[in-house]
Order: structure tokens, then sequence, then C-alpha cells
């Protein structure tokens, strides 16, 4: 049984060495009303640079040491459990171990025959609940506005884009690379796109691909691209604060234009948006995500790397970009 702990806390971008891998040959036990779970499916995610550092936010952090968690699909091979059987497949957060004993708590029974095993880890997860219920909540999206969405070629934003679509939006994507912007246009219906890396003056770019101004950014990025955005906006524009990836490894607090004149000019609306807060809602948006997903107007696409000594290489690459779609890990 293998588990992966964080050795120490990252100062800016984070490396292999935060990580620490340990092997036990105790075969695991389980008691009265506990399950043995053995891990499928890993989730790696932006947001865990978060927790790997022990600045106060709205998930307690990892502690040095100690196992580090993400969610995980995993299958039940030993129940002594009321509600779980062998075989049942679950989802929710778990350690980051090959093998690990639970008793259940927080972890709800998928479905392998609606939907492959990885897709609760993103469509039907967390990312697709944070691309609806982000667009929605904040967004409230209205058929002919337009829409730019940073870190669009990722797991939240290129279901934002579709779902947008869906609703009558035009929809422009910013992304780090041409064949990220060629697969937004072409296979998620986006209709444009920007590639950051190759773009000297992202201002002009998105004033081109959105000539009527835009209504509704969804961020997941931060930055100079979001500087850019705001340059754009129109009256009453909604911007959902989602994520902002490209200061996450910052040593020095970000600099960049001041929001605020933006914002009264425009009666503009920006908010910080977490998921967590609306799992009221969950139910009802995993009930649309899974009709549009069975209709075929909503698709995704995975970055599935291999093997469980691989997901700290996995988690460390969405800072580089090279996912798309969600970066998911097959034990
Ligand atoms: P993604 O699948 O989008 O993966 C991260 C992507 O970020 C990379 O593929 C890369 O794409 C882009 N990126 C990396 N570095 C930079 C940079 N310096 N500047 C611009 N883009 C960069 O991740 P998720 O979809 O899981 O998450 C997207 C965002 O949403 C993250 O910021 C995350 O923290 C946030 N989030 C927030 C939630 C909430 O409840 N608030 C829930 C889930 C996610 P590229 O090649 O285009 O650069």
């Amino acid at each position: 049984n293998k588990t992966i702990l964080l050795k120490q806390r990252p100062v800016g971008k984070p490396t292999a060495s935060e990580f620490e891998f340990t092997q036990s040959d105790e075969e695991l036990v389980i008691n009265d009303g506990e399950l043995l779970l053995e891990t499928s499916y890993v989730s790696v995610d932006p947001y865990l640079r978060g927790r790997m550092s022990d600045a106060k936010s709205y998930v307690p952090p990892f502690e040095v040491g100690k196992p580090i968690s993400s969610g995980i699909v995993a299958k039940v091979i030993a129940s002594k459990h009321s509600t779980f059987q062998v075989g049942d497949y679950l989802s929710g957060m778990l350690e980051w171990k090959t093998q690990q004993v639970s008793n259940g708590e927080g972890l709800t029974k998928v479905n392998k025959d609606l939907a492959p095993l990885s897709a609760y880890l993103g469509i039907l997860g967390m990312t697709g609940l944070t691309a609806f219920l982000g667009l929605q909540e904040i967004g409230k999206p209205k058929a002919g506005e337009t829409i730019v969405i940073s870190g669009a070629a990722g797991a939240v934003g290129s279901v934002v884009g579709q779902i947008a679509k869906i609703l009558g939006l035009h929809v422009i994507g910013i992304a780090g690379s041409d064949e990220k912007i060629e697969m937004l246009t072409s296979d998620f219906g986006f209709d444009a796109g920007i590639n950051y890396n190759e773009t000297k003056d992202m201002n002009a770019a998105i004033k081109a691909a959105a000539p009527n101004g835009v209504d509704i950014y969804f961020d997941n990025v931060g930055g100079p691209i979001s500087d850019a955005v705001l340059f754009n906006i129109n009256r009453f524009a909604r911007m959902i604060i989602c994520g902002a990836i490209s200061v996450y490894n910052s040593t020095e607090i970000p600099t960049g234009v001041s929001v605020q004149p933006f914002l009264v000019k425009n009666s503009a609306l920006m908010q910080g948006f977490i998921v967590s807060n609306y799992a009221d809602k969950f139910p009802e948006a995993m009930k649309q995500l899974s009709i549009w997903l069975s209709e075929g107007k909503l698709t995704y696409t995975e970055t599935v790397v291999e093997g469980f000594d691989n997901i700290p290489s996995a988690f460390l690459d969405l800072f580089d970009g090279k996912n798309k779609g969600k970066m998911i890990v097959k034990i």
C-alpha cells in the first residue's frame, strides 16, 4: 500500500520535492461500519496548491508529514458497512493512497453504467458543478449576451463555454495554445478563442472578438489576462471570480490595474465564487448536467495520466497547461 505525503510547503511554484512516497506491507483491517477502498481515479486540481500553503483560506491546509487528499473514485474491496457493498464505486474526498479504510462518511455511490467513472471527478463532479453554478448563480446569463472565459480549455472553462452556448450566448475562450483554441472552436462550439501566449495586446484581441463588449467574465486565471478583460466590460457586467491560477505561485502580492473605476463606471458586479457554498443546489445542477450529457448537448475531454506514482507530476503539469479538459490520474 502506497501513500503520498506533503513533505514540505512549497515556496513559489511547487516541485516534485514537496511530495514524499511511503510504502507499507501491513494488511489493512476493517471494523464494523468500515470499508476497505482501492483507489481507481484521482483528481488533481489547481486549488490543492492553496492547501499546500498554510495561509488562511476556505479549506484547512494539508499538514506536513500527513497524506494529501483530493477528489477520488474508489472501489469497495471489503465492507462491514450497512450501505456500501463490495464492488461498489464511491466518490468523495479521500487520501492519496492505493488502499485505505473509511467509515463511508462524505462518500457517494456512483453509477458506472451512467457515465465513465472518471466523469464523476469532472463533468459530473466538482468542476462540472463549479461551471454550472458559477455561471448561473453569479453570471445570470441571458441569450444574446457575450461571455469571455479564461482558462477556457480546462475542466471548468470548457464546460462553462458549452453551457453558455446552450443558453444562447456569444462565447469567447482564452487559453494557452493554438491547439487548445482549435479544440474550443471545433469540439466545444465556442465562437472565438484567443491564445494569450501568442497575443501581445490582449485588450485589443478581446475588443476584436467581442465587438459588443463583455457582459459576463468567467475568470479562472486572474492576473494580466483578467486586467485586459476589464477594459472591455459592458454596463451591468457580471464577473465570476472562480480561480486565479496565474497568481497561485506568486511569492509577492500581485498588482494590476485598479478594478474600482471599471466597476463604478459600468455598475458592474465582481464576485468571488466557491462551489461548496452552493451545496444545496448540487442535486439540481447534477440533474441538468446529466440531461445535457445524455442529450449530447454537453461533452467533455480529459487528460488521463496513468499510475499512482505520477499523481504529483500530473498535479504539477496543471501549472504548465499540459492538460486539456479535466486532469485525471488513473491508478
Ligand atoms: P484547469 O483544468 O483549467 O487546469 C489549469 C489550467 O490553467 C491549465 O491547463 C492552464 O491552461 C491554465 N494556466 C496555468 N497557468 C496559467 C497562467 N499562469 N496563466 C493563465 N492560465 C494558466 O483547472 P480547473 O478547471 O480545475 O480549475 C480552473 C480554475 O478554477 C482554477 O483557478 C481553480 O483553482 C478554479 N476552481 C475554483 C473552484 C471554486 O469553487 N472556486 C472549483 C474548481 C476550480 P493554459 O494552457 O490555457 O494556460
